[in-house]
Parts: C-alpha cells; sequence; structure tokens
C-alpha cells in the first residue's frame, strides 16, 4: 500500500479516447467535460488533437456515493484522438503515450472495422482499457433517466429493454472473446486486470458515464500504482500533440507532459521536420480544469507545470516542431545529451509506426 506522501506524487493517468467513426468519441468526452463542442462542430469529425483535464472532485460529484474512498489519483486527463492514428504516433518513451484507453462501440452496431483495428493497437502496447457500449438510449422502450448511474436506470427498465440489452452486451462480449479478450458487463466483474469491463453508456443522457468514471479509476490505480508514481519533481518530459500558429502569438505546440516538471525559462529539446532542436519556454498556457486545450480563450499563464497536463508552449523556433515527437527539460550540460537520445527514441517510433 501507498503511504500519504507517497500517493501525493501519483501523477494523473492519460486516458485515450478511441473507437469506430460515428460511435461516439467527441460526444462522451464532450459529456465528460459539460461543454458543446460536438454543437459547434455542428457534426464534423473531429480534426484535433485536445486534452481534458478531470479533477477528481468532478469526478466524485458525478459519482457520488458509487466512489471508493480509497481514490488516491489527482483525477484523469483524457485525449481525443479523432482515430487511432493518434494513439501510434503519439508515443512515450518506450509505449503508447496513454496510459488507458476507452473503447467507444456503438451498441446498435456493434463491432467495425476501426473498434477491431483499435483493439490491435491496445493489444500490441498493452494498455489496459475499458468497453464503452454507447447509444443506450437508442434501445427501443429505453426510458431515459438523464446522468445517472447505468445500474440504476437499468433497474428501472422494462424486462424486454433488459434483454435487449444483454443481448447486444453478450454480442459485445463474443467479439471480444474472438480477438481474445474475456469480458464481462463491469458489474459482474471481479478482477479487472483478467476480464474487459463494458459499460452501457449513453453520451446523449450521461447514463453511465459515473460508472464508466468510476471503472476507469479504478482501472489507473490497479494497473498503473508503479507507473503513476513517477518522478514529477524532475525534468518534464512529453509528447508534442500539434503544431499551431496562433494569432498574435506565432507558432506554439499543444503538448502533454507525462512525467516531470516544466517551467518558463527552461531549454528544452523537441524532435523537428528533419532533425531535433532546442529552445527556450517562453510561456506555457495552461488550459482550466474540464476545458479542452484547443479552446482559446480559457487557459491559465503559469509559470511552471507538473505531470500530467496538456499545455500550450510559446517559444522560438516551434515551426520545426513536429506533432507525435518527443519534448525534454533539459540543462545546458545535458542538451547534446537528449539531443542524441531523442533523435534515438524517433528513429524507433518511425520504425514502430511503420509496422502498425
Ligand atoms: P465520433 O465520430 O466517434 O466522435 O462520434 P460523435 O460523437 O461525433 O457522434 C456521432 C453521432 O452520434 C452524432 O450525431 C451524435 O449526436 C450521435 N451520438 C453520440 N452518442 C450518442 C448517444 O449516446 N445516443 C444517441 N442517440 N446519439 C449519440
Amino acid at each position: 500500500m501507498a503511504t500519504a506522501t507517497e500517493t501525493k506524487n501519483l501523477r494523473t493517468p492519460i486516458v485515450c479516447v478511441m473507437g469506430h467513426v460515428d460511435h461516439g468519441k467527441t460526444s462522451l468526452l464532450d459529456k465528460i467535460r459539460g461543454t458543446t463542442v460536438v454543437d459547434k462542430e455542428a457534426g464534423a469529425i473531429t480534426q484535433h488533437i485536445g486534452a481534458t483535464e478531470v479533477p477528481l472532485g468532478t469526478i466524485k460529484a458525478m459519482c457520488g456515493n458509487m466512489m471508493a474512498a480509497s481514490v488516491v489519483i489527482p483525477g484523469l486527463l483524457f485525449i481525443d484522438t479523432p482515430g487511432h492514428h493518434a494513439f501510434t504516433t503519439l508515443r512515450s518513451r518506450g509505449g503508447a503515450l496513454a496510459d488507458l484507453a476507452v473503447l467507444v462501440v456503438d451498441i446498435t452496431e456493434g463491432f467495425q472495422p476501426q473498434t477491431i483495428e483499435a483493439i490491435k493497437i491496445l493489444r500490441q502496447f498493452k494498455t489496459p482499457f475499458v468497453v464503452a457500449a454507447n447509444k443506450i438510449d437508442k434501445i427501443q422502450g429505453w426510458a431515459p433517466s438523464p446522468n445517472s448511474p447505468f445500474i440504476k436506470s437499468f433497474t428501472g427498465q422494462p424486462d424486454y429493454v433488459k434483454a435487449a440489452i444483454e443481448t447486444k452486451t453478450y454480442e459485445l462480449v463474443g467479439k471480444l472473446s474472438d480477438l481474445g479478450f474475456s469480458s464481462d458487463r463491469y458489474d459482474r466483474i471481479r478482477d479487472f486486470t483478467r476480464n474487459v469491463g463494458i459499460v452501457p453508456i449513453s453520451a446523449k443522457t450521461g447514463e453511465g458515464i459515473p460508472d464508466l468514471l468510476m471503472v476507469l479509476i479504478g482501472l489507473a490505480q490497479k494497473f498503473l500504482e508503479d507507473s503513476l508514481r513517477m518522478t514529477v519533481t524532475g525534468p518534464g518530459v512529453g509528447t508534442v500533440l500539434e503544431v499551431k500558429e496562433e494569432r498574435g502569438l506565432g507558432f506554439t505546440i499543444d503538448a502533454i507532459i507525462y512525467d516531470g516538471v516544466i517551467k518558463v525559462g527552461d531549454t528544452i529539446v523537441i524532435g523537428g521536420k528533419e532533425k531535433p532542436f532546442t529552445t527556450k519556454v517562453r510561456a506555457l498556457l495552461k488550459p482550466k480544469p474540464n476545458r479542452e486545450i484547443r479552446v482559446e480563450e480559457r487557459f491559465d499563464r503559469v509559470s511552471r507545470l507538473t505531470a500530467a497536463a496538456g499545455v500550450k508552449i510559446l517559444a522560438p523556433g516551434l515551426e520545426n516542431a513536429m506533432a507525435g515527437s518527443p519534448l525534454r527539460v533539459a540543462t545546458e550540460e545535458n542538451k547534446e545529451t537528449v539531443l542524441k537520445e531523442i533523435e534515438g527514441e524517433m528513429e524507433k517510433a518511425r520504425i514502430v509506426t511503420d509496422e502498425t
């Protein structure tokens, strides 16, 4: 068991949302955030990569008394991946950037080609995941009870609706079994290290989302105790999500810092279009909690930032940065070594990406 002082240094787990197009990835993140990105995009496919920090307090408020008292992680950081390409190109040293994943499957459509593709990627990187069986509100006869836990909504449904949910859930269990995963509805699982949990949800009504967040928190604590107890006081390490030119700011990068600390004035090494380069951090813009990194006016200027967090970085020369590349804080003394290490990491990443 971790002691109180140790748990203080647990970093926020990074969660990636994957699934077939139109199965509800954006809607799910949107519901979790309580904002209306989907409406603004008017149904457009998500083209950008963002990150949303959901603090534990928010999750506790959603889950009410379903939440175990022993939760010690600070919250969850969701990466909004528009597809699987992001998952394979965004990586930390030695693996995928995401610690956990939510695989969104439209319960009325079941597995589709991109669902299977996502599972293959998750298996390759040994990423623990949970299946969000979305759109339960579309099951005929479903009587919605907005934002309530799945179990509560389910109990109040007529028998034929319950039966339909069970049938659809077992179709997913069958497909997962074909792909080598043992699974069941999450409330029937005792050991999440051996079985994949399926959480029926509706990103439209919010039903099941408390259950989904709770399973994610549980998974994070079970699987990641060791990897989450990282050196959150050491030099910052991260991954570049996007390189963007912003009006009035010039070229910026959106990055996820998954370990350590980054400060204004730090020398950073980033993978470039041709080769890695160094620059100095001019400003750090941190999205406010529950807001997506790409929604401009919602930033706080901070002088330092601790993992894991999404951040927009301003620094000279960022037009040469490459999305998906590593980012590391360096010192004058070790920057040549770090440059070489990043060059090596990028070479390895290229090989893995080519194989997927
Ligand atoms: P993505 O491509 O996976 O990001 O999917 P979107 O979140 O854009 O959703 C695709 C469509 O499905 C949109 O029209 C959403 O409004 C709709 N949708 C998403 N989740 C639900 C749900 O739980 N219930 C219903 N009825 N519609 C949903």
